[in-house]
């Protein structure tokens, strides 16, 4: 499941294929944008808002992608077969790689300056060089009746969280999923776990929460329900909270989150 680290990686890997190279092909997969051709134009940056991936080429135009749920940015040497089928979006090459964007749940063109328009509402950014731990603070406690469970994946707070580090932050700090967030009182504690671990995650290839990288030791609660909690033995808990209905599932600990 794609999260912040997810995309931050994917953005870096976009740029080392595709920065300041001439585009070669470009074919937008998508109705709305079948037509469009960026051949012939250099690319110059992609970077990432959140779990948004924003790829800025030569005159003036973003591609704008998102990897929902299962979307990926695939990359191998120019002139490769790209994947097989309709699983491709969008396919951006130049005369040494090609980016296939396969699964994307977003494939969108518009004006380098109309960003505002597609990633202006967003919080925070968790890996951003402009990471503002007090803004994401000051906008989850705008709704103190909102759960910090939902609150958490809310990307108008702060971008960059799915369902994984939602469960691994609330377990770090003893949470209660369904807490509201009103009666959080440290919630600068919350948001500074949340940044430390996306971005101690930022260059990994697999996820890391609890310091040890052995499989089945890699993450404190998501993934285990059912299982014995890392920390106190206890048989961790599953659950579903909110209405997003692919990021809907919790995983906590009821003895190290009490209610
Ligand atoms: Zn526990």
């Amino acid at each position: 499941m794609p999260e912040g680290d997810v995309v931050y990686r994917t953005a870096r890997r976009l740029g080392l294929a595709l920065d300041g190279r001439i585009l070669t092909r470009s074919d937008f997969r998508v109705p709305r944008h079948a037509t469009a051709d960026l051949t012939g134009r250099a690319v110059l940056e992609t970077v990432s808002r959140g779990k948004h991936l924003l790829t800025r080429v030569d005159g003036g135009l973003t591609v704008h992608t998102h990897l929902r749920m299962e979307g990926s940015w695939q990359i191998s040497p120019a002139g490769r077969r790209p994947p097989p089928g309709d699983v491709v979006r969008l396919l951006l090459a130049n005369a040494e790689w090609q980016a296939a964007g396969v699964r994307l749940g977003m494939v969108d063109l518009l004006p380098t300056g109309h960003e505002e328009r597609v990633v202006g509402h967003l919080g925070p950014d968790l890996l951003g060089t402009d990471w503002d731990p007090e803004e994401a603070v000051r906008r989850l406690a705008a709704d103190p009746g909102v759960t910090i469970g939902e609150a958490l994946l809310d990307q108008r707070n702060l971008a960059g969280i799915g369902a994984i580090y939602r469960a691994e932050i609330l377990f770090l700090t003893g949470i209660w999923p369904w807490r509201p967030v009103g009666a959080i009182e440290d919630l600068e504690k919350v948001v500074g776990v949340a940044q430390r671990l996306l971005h101690a995650n930022r260059e990994r290839p697999s996820r890391v929460t609890t310091g040890d990288a052995r499989p089945g030791r890699d993450l404190w609660v998501y993934g285990r329900a059912g299982r014995p909690c890392l920390r106190c033995g206890g048989r961790v808990s599953r659950g579903e909270m909110g209405t997003r209905q692919q990021e809907r599932l919790i995983v906590w600990c009821r003895r190290c989150q009490p209610e």
